[in-house]
């Protein structure tokens, strides 16, 4: 005979009793006839659970899924509650079901999960309450109160413990049922229904009633990662909060970020897609910057004290609080940079230079702060001046002229912060519109008599979203876009290939990653990444790109500890590789290798045309170097030759001046004004046209790529 699951169909929530003692809702996955037992699944701490229980004790728990029979035996017994009446709460058939007594939990390797939510309660059929309960002989208007008395309590005594125990199951299937409507009301009353998109709202209220908080606290151990990835959210703010926009973010655990992203079926009924992504940390929006400073960055400071290289990121979308991270908060007139992560680690790398081991060292503190911005460095402690950047004889990238200002306490530091920030923005209508598409470096390098020790780099990332601007009609902002575009993609793959060990990186296809090199190799660099988030649902998409990149950013990651001897990086090999690399020549330069090479790596994300333009890009921006680099030697030439061509045409004054030395003289002179002048009109030719090339690539971009960074 076929198993009588009575009103449990796959979707539906029940409740169930845990091993501890503990009842709590789960949701049916799955029916298991071969064993008349069910598969049932929750949410705890983030993970999603599942648990294969027999349809005896879910009966007992939830009378009302039980199948009709078997209370309707009873003479006394009312009829069973209707299908609506029972509280079923749907999901789409399609949900994917889980095996039988095997917990799913997003593991490392397969960080994400999505699952599709459940309807909010309110695109349910209202539930029609039960009809009232009917006695079995209805007393007529007639009799008397006492006849009726006597008639109950007779009726009681026939009754069997059964017929009780029903009874009794009924009247707390009728309390539940208030009860729930009243919550019901309740949050109805509660929901603005004139809130845009209150169903959405609805259902990801619903979704996080069900789930079980644990959020990370300072006691939660501070563990020891090579490279750390983690996402933080920010609150909503004044603006999405005028809008009302919804908060899509929810943060369950240490380590979990769900995103409910709402979507649409074709018969128009809306539901939640809802995507776990897990990172070594998740900081919700009520995270200080000291406690995610507390996981993140201070962990690296020991690092550069034991000679190593630390890097630390701020990645994310325009406004989604990378400079409040970094920076300290910016909103409003008064600045408070001592809140953020650079002043934070100031202020550990001056309380560390305290203990004895590190006392006796003897170290210098010094730190910069420059901007890149459209592949160009600025020095933000020297007037913004344009610095360049070169590969020396000993495979070093040096950035040319950049200040390094010595610190002796954290007041110094502060005040450094302040005088760069100013600099930074000065002149500019928004620092959002500007910093979103520059990226700040700020540094706090550890130097023994002057040699370095170790280096800090703290990094306030361009906004992602700007990567997308490859396509525009305007130079600037697709030069601005491209740049941004291959520096985060070259970041993520130096990153990547500092965990995998691996000798080579495209490095020098982005100038963040060519000045952050020596940060990317040897055994004692460490970095961590914070991904920030916006909470808002108009923020969605963004969201999302940012949470798949942060976690490409790790993935595939080996264990330090696990490499063996035959794949540690071949220091021998990478030094081959800078020799063969010290020139640098138009045509044929390493750069455009490297850019090929993090194509070849970002396939899914660089289309060939794309390829293509970064290329032209990339010509461009290293012949506009050549161009000025040349004009501005033509310039100092000139000056010389005026001074020539000055003391040529006293000499004419003479009286007996010698004719043949003067034309000889003046005909050298011109030989070489025009050989240097055609030189560099033909560069700037050739320059002119590589701008149309650049121009025509960016026409064959496809609009819709990149579509995530
Ligand atoms: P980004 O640098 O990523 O463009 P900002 O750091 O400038 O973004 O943040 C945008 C706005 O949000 C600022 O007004 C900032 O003060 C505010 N903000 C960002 N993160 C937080 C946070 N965790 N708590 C409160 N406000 C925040
Ligand atoms: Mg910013």
């Amino acid at each position: 005979m076929a198993v009588n699951f009575g009103k449990i169909v796959v979707g539906i929530y029940v409740e169930i009793k845990r091993s501890d003692g503990r009842i709590h809702q789960a949701m049916v996955t799955s029916l298991n006839e071969d064993n008349e037992s069910v598969t049932v699944e929750w949410i705890e701490n983030g993970d999603t659970k599942g648990k294969e229980i027999d349809l005896e004790c879910i009966f007992s728990l939830n009378p009302d899924v039980a199948p009709e029979e078997e209370i309707s035996l009873s003479p006394v017994t009312p009829p069973p509650p209707t299908p609506s009446s029972v509280k079923v709460t749907k999901i789409p058939k399609n949900r994917r079901t889980i095996a039988p007594g095997r917990s799913e939990i997003p593991s490392r390797d397969n960080r994400v999960i999505s699952t599709r939510g459940r309807p909010a309660q309110q695109q349910q059929p209202e539930s029609a309450p039960p009809p009232p309960v009917q006695q079995p002989s209805q007393p007529t208007q007639s009799q008397t109160q006492s006849q009726l008395t006597q008639q109950q309590q007779n009726a009681a005594r026939r009754k069997s413990n059964c017929v009780k125990e029903v009874e009794k199951l009924q009247e707390k299937r009728e309390r539940r049922r208030i009860q729930q409507q009243e919550l019901r009301e309740k949050r109805a009353q509660e929901i603005d229904t004139t809130v845009p998109n209150y169903e959405i709202l609805q259902m990801i209220r619903d979704f996080r009633a069900s789930l079980d908080y644990r959020p990370l606290t300072t006691t939660d151990l501070i563990e020891e990662h090579r490279i750390c990835v983690c996402v933080r959210k920010r609150p909503l703010n004044k603006k999405e909060l005028t809008v009302r926009d919804l908060d899509v973010i929810t943060i369950p655990s240490k380590d979990v970020v769900m995103v409910h992203e709402p979507k649409q079926k074709v018969d128009l009924t809306r539901f939640l897609e809802n995507q776990t992504f897990r990172f070594d940390y998740a900081f919700d929006d009520s995270t200080t910057n000291e406690m995610v400073y507390r996981f993140t960055a201070r962990p690296l400071v020991e690092t550069i004290f034991d000679r190593g290289m630390a890097t630390c990121f701020a990645y994310g979308q325009t406004g989604s609080g990378k400079t409040h991270t970094m920076g300290g908060d910016f909103s409003g007139k008064n600045q408070d940079c001592s809140k953020g992560i650079y002043a934070l680690a100031a202020r550990d790398v001056f309380l560390m230079l305290k203990k004895p081991n590190y006392k006796k060292l003897d170290l210098q503190v010094y730190a910069t702060f420059f901007e890149i911005y459209s592949g160009k460095v600025f020095d933000l402690l020297n007037r913004k001046a344009k610095l360049r950047v070169l590969e020396d004889g000993k495979q070093q990238v040096q950035v040319v002229g950049l200040q390094e200002r010595e610190v002796k306490c954290t007041e110094d530091v502060l005040k450094l912060i302040e005088m760069g920030n100013s600099c930074r923005t000065s002149g500019q209508t928004s620092a959002n519109a500007h910093s979103s598409r520059s990226h700040a470096v700020f540094q706090i390098i550890l130097r023994r008599k002057g040699k370095m020790h170790g280096k800090f780099s703290l990094i306030d990332l361009a906004g992602n979203e700007r990567g997308a601007d490859t396509s525009s009609a305007d130079r600037q902002t697709r030069l601005e876009g491209a740049e941004i575009n291959k520096s985060l993609l070259a970041l993520k793959e130096c990153i990547r290939a500092l965990g995998r060990n691996k000798p080579h990186t495209p490095f020098r296809a982005s100038k963040l990653t060519q000045v952050l090199r020596d940060s990317f190799i040897g055994e004692n660099s460490r970095t961590c990444m914070i991904a920030t988030i916006s909470p808002g649902m108009a923020s969605c998409e963004n969201t999302l790109n940012t949470l798949r990149y942060a976690n490409r950013v790790k993935e595939l990651t080996v264990d330090p500890n696990a490499v063996t001897e035959g794949v540690r990086p071949n220091v021998n090999a990478l030094n081959q590789l800078d020799i063969m690399d010290e020139e640098w020549e138009l045509g044929n330069s390493p750069q455009r290798d490297d850019l090929k090479l993090l194509c070849e790596q970002n396939e899914e994300e660089v289309s060939p045309q794309l390829f293509t333009f970064h290329e032209a890009v990339s010509h461009l921006v290293e012949m506009e170097e050549q161009v000025l680099e040349d004009h501005r030697a033509v310039f100092q030439e000139s000056i010389r030759w005026l001074e020539d061509e000055k003391v040529l045409l006293e000499m004419t004054e003479e009286v007996d001046y010698d004719v043949d030395s003067y034309s000889s003289q003046l005909e050298q002179i011109l030989d070489q004004k025009i050989d240097i002048l055609i030189e560099l009109r033909d560069k700037v030719r050739s320059f002119r046209s590589t701008l149309q090339e650049e121009e025509q690539a960016s026409k064959q971009i496809n609009p819709k790529r990149p579509r995530a960074l």
